[in-house]
């Protein structure tokens, strides 16, 4: 037997068509398998050229070009999120500026001076140069970052807390995303929690009353994924803080989603700013990086200096601080954050939120008569409601325009359920909303040109080639 030639190779169609490539077919589309078909074929023409021994029966070749494209598709992949829900946690919360992505790209490739002072040639402060933009967008003395909110937190209650008692009011007890609980965050801390009032109603004098030797701190915490409504009373930041500072306490505000002041991002109205904690006195203000202000995952914490002193010398703080690329990325959004006109149009996040609704219409209509002409489908351009998500703003819907498609589903799906998982086991997944009898497309969180990706992705998912 002479050895394989050239000429001995299979046809493509018969490597494409086998059945080990089947899942890539359904869930990439015949495009990329016939990529990955190319690609292992050539591989195999250069160990025959090579004369080094090589595999090519039909299913030898398939099973190599399904390892090639498994091998391109990591586990962690964007996403087009169509649910509407603009901090989706699940999601990776903010998408970041191409400012953002571009200054993250340059520190993460080389050296930087993450903690070295240029001029001295001294070892530097981390956070310095993010810290001078949070003190010139908000007015507070000092700043630093950690590596998220929940970080933050347990931080602040440790530097300014620990082994004594922080009263907070029962209507604030939170629970965010299932695993920041307020009472486990503080027995992490080593703080007390001394709760106060009750759930919906607090007054200034059960803050008073449980104040005594052990007390070292009021705490606020913004209500950001609930709301207390009716026979309800809490106590303004402004009195709480006044409180806190006739009897020598700290006073510590943790906003959350963190709008650095009105206006930004715009159009978000009822949620509590930075600017608004500093001057109501709070010694610190706490909120995570990749919500309102649309930056990178971080917590950062903002207020006195003799406060961030504190919170700076504490041990925690080594190990809860942020990477070069943290930074590099925070450092960009704030930059953009300091020119409004700019930020609009360049933080993905406050793009989304002040996209006119008639302009998410005209988008919806294009994809649904798309859907409906050229695939079939039962598709509509329908007006819903988007939620900020993340936990801010619960009650807050956003108006958007939604493509609604209903039964029947393209063949083999037989329900909603079943054609949203295929659209989700797809490349690129899309996370589309569903509901009773119907998969929605939420514009909202999906630029101009994730439209294509979303009409491209659902064409593979539709047409019969597979
Ligand atoms: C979101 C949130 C947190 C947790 O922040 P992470 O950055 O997700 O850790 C804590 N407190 C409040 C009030 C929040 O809204």
């Amino acid at each position: 037997m002479t050895a394989p030639s050239f000429r001995d190779l299979p046809p493509v169609h018969r490597i494409v068509d086998h059945p080990l490539l089947g899942d890539c077919r359904a869930t990439l589309g015949r495009q990329a398998a016939l990529r990955g078909v190319r690609e292992a074929l050539a591989e195999a023409r250069g160990r025959l050229a090579a004369g080094i021994e090589a595999a090519i029966d039909p299913a030898s070749l398939a099973g190599r070009a399904a390892a090639i494209l498994r091998a391109e598709r990591p586990a962690l992949r964007p996403v087009l999120n169509a649910t509407g829900i603009l901090l989706h946690t699940g999601l990776g919360r903010a998408p970041l500026a191409a400012e953002a992505v571009a200054a993250v790209a340059r520190v993460a490739s080389g050296y930087c001076n993450l903690e070295f002072d240029l001029h001295g040639g001294e070892r530097g402060r981390r956070a310095e140069g993010v810290a001078d933009l949070l003190r010139r967008l908000t007015g507070a003395e000092a700043a630093t970052v950690v590596n998220n909110n929940a970080g933050a937190t347990v931080l602040a209650l440790r530097a300014l807390a620990a082994g004594r008692e922080v009263v907070v009011s029962r209507g604030q007890l939170v629970e965010i995303g299932g695993s920041f609980r307020l009472p486990e965050v503080f027995e992490v801390s080593g703080a007390r929690l001394r709760e106060v009032g009750t759930t919906n109603k607090t007054r200034l004098s059960d803050y008073a009353d449980a104040i005594g030797p052990e007390t070292a701190a009021l705490l606020r915490v913004h209500a950001s994924n609930y709301q207390i409504v009716g026979f309800t009373e809490a106590v303004p930041l402004a009195e709480m803080a006044a409180l806190a500072r006739a009897r020598g306490l700290w006073a510590i505000d943790d906003i959350g989603s963190g709008a650095l002041a009105a206006g930004m991002p715009p159009g978000v109205a009822g949620e509590p700013t930075v600017a608004e904690g500093l001057a109501a006195g709070a010694d610190l203000v706490l909120f995570s990086g990749d919500k309102l202000l649309g930056g990178p995952q971080c917590g950062v914490l903002l207020g006195s200096r003799v406060a961030i002193a504190r919170v700076e010398a504490d041990p925690l703080m080594r190990a809860l601080r942020v990477d070069k690329m943290t930074l590099a990325a925070l450092e960009a959004t704030l930059h953009l954050a300091l020119d409004a006109d700019r930020a609009g149009g360049h933080i993905p996040l406050w793009r989304f939120l002040t996209t006119p609704t008639a302009m998410l219409q005209a988008r919806a209509e294009v994809l649904a008569t798309t859907f409906r002409d050229e695939l079939g489908l039962n598709a509509t351009a329908v007006e819903d409601r988007a939620f900020l998500g993340g936990g801010s703003l619960p009650v807050e819907p956003i108006p958007t325009f939604v493509v609604r498609v209903e039964p029947p589903f393209p063949a083999p799906h037989a329900s909603e359920a079943a054609w949203a998982g295929a659209l989700r086991r797809g490349d690129p997944p899309v996370v589309p909303r569903v509901q009773r009898g119907a998969v929605l497309f939420d514009l909202r969180a999906l630029t101009e040109s994730d439209d294509l990706l979303l009409l491209d992705a659902v064409r593979r998912m539709t047409h019969a080639d597979v």
